[in-house]
């Protein structure tokens, strides 16, 4: 399955990676950790995103590897680039956002000498790639990663298995989501041994948030309003409460999954309006209704118990007319 990928690996000199927008802790950890990996052998490595980590995640990077895409600066690197390398997103370029839609001109472009590589465990065609592993039954990227790292004898160093760890533990919702399975557990085995401290990696993500963040948790729980007799849960967040608890939308992760916290409930919708008239749609559900087809339905995608999509739209508009397709959905149980 690797066979390819460390063929280029090893022929070539500079490589660029690159993830989805709005990166989370999955995209971020797999381009940190193959980062790591690649720079040990001598290769010249960038990592180029559309944005920049969350404020919250930014101890990830302490060594600042990560940048965000200024066009300007980063053009050259990105002529000069042999292999691009493009992680946690298989839903083609759109999904890299701005820096995609640069890559893709250079992988596009006639005698191009790029390979463009797709690491993914999200269930896409990936059409846009030259060489692609997506697998599904990866509970994250992060596994696909380490099973390429350690497949082509590189070395779990102890701040590759943190970062891979923390891609894992948060792709899983804590080892608690449908996608977690031995394997997923295996790995994590595998990332303590070599340095990933389950406990203090599990208090760096959940138990430092600034205290509005909290309360606008309780501020969602409170604001969830129940339909399809119980099966279903929402809530929707808006600009002005944002501000008023300090929030940005990038803060929200775990927040959509809160309403699965209730028994009976199969969907849990929650709607943040974004600036600029949109909506950033988010769908979980206990993997008895696939969440999935909903939300490529509004141009996004995800997996069949976690998926997300960001559409034009009035707030309240958006939120009701999703609430009346889920519910009619479940009618169909
Ligand atoms: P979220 O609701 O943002 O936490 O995302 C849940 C899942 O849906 C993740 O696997 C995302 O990768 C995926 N997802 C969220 N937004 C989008 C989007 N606009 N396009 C494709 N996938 C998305
Ligand atoms: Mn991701
Ligand atoms: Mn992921």
């Amino acid at each position: 399955m690797w066979f390819e990928i460390i063929r280029l690996i090893n022929e070539k000199q500079r490589f660029i990676l690159t993830a989805h927008t709005n990166p989370d802790l999955d995209a971020l950890g797999s381009e940190l950790a193959l980062d790591e990996y690649l720079r040990s052998l001598g290769k010249e490595v960038t990592i180029l995103n559309s944005d920049s980590a969350p404020r919250l995640l930014r101890f990830v990077d302490p060594e600042r590897r990560l940048r965000t895409f200024s066009p300007d600066r980063d053009q050259g690197k990105i002529d000069r680039a042999q292999v691009i390398f493009v992680l946690d997103a298989s839903g083609g370029w759109e999904r890299v956002g701005r820096v995609g839609e640069v890559l893709a001109a250079r992988a596009n472009r006639s005698g191009k000498e790029v390979e463009v590589v797709c690491i993914d465990h999200h269930a896409n065609p990936v059409g846009f790639a030259d060489v692609a592993v997506v697998n599904s039954d990866a509970a994250a990227t992060a596994e696909l990663i380490f099973d390429l790292i350690t497949q082509a004898g590189g070395a779990l160093t102890p701040s590759i298995a943190r970062w891979l760890y923390l891609a894992i533990l948060t792709d899983t919702g804590s080892f608690r989501f449908p996608n977690t399975n031995l394997q997923t557990h295996r790995i994590a085995a595998r990332l303590i041994e070599a340095g990933a401290d389950s406990m203090q990696l599990y208090k760096q993500v959940y138990e430092q948030y600034p205290l509005g963040l909290v309360r606008l948790k309780g501020h969602v729980l409170n604001s969830l309003q129940a339909g399809a007799g119980g099966r279903m849960v929402w809530s929707a967040l808006d600009q002005e409460t944002l501000k008023a608890y300090g929030a940005t939308p990038a803060d929200l992760d775990g927040f959509p999954g809160l309403g699965m916290q209730i028994g009976g409930v199969r969907v849990s919708l929650l709607c943040v309006e974004l600036p600029r008239g949109r909506v950033k749609v988010s769908l979980r559900s206990d993997g008895s209704l696939n969440v999935n087809g909903l939300a490529e339905k509004l141009g996004g995608g995800g997996h069949p118990s976690a998926a997300g999509a960001t559409v034009e739209g009035d707030l309240a508009q958006v939120t009701a007319q999703l609430v009346a397709e889920i519910e009619a959905l479940l009618k169909s149980f």
